[in-house]
């Protein structure tokens, strides 16, 4: 699967919440894939922080590891947003 079809079929994205996080390193050990440390080790994710779907067990067992609850997945959507007719300037012309 190439990177392009990678992105477009993914479904999840990693954050971190850096006020949370305490610089463990697990979820590098665990997903060093998406994840790697910097000098300070602290997590820093890869410039594409979508979650492949090969490794959605991966970062779900890495985020539910996180002994302070920093590391999130969240859902988003696999297409391009869809526009808001609602706000378009010639709706209701
Ligand atoms: S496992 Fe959690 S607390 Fe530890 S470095 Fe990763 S995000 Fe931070």
């Amino acid at each position: 699967m190439s990177p392009r079809h990678r992105r477009a079929a993914a479904r999840e994205r990693l954050e971190i919440d850096p006020i949370a996080c305490a610089g463990h390193g697990l979820c590098a050990e665990l997903l060093p894939e998406l994840v790697e440390l910097d000098d300070w080790g602290y997590p820093m994710l890869a410039d594409d922080d979508a979650v492949p779907p090969e490794l959605a067990a991966l970062a779900r067992r890495a985020a539910d590891a996180c002994p302070t609850l920093a590391l999130h997945r969240r859902r988003v959507a696999a297409g391009p947003p869809r526009p808001d007719l609602r706000r378009s300037p010639t709706a209701g012309q």
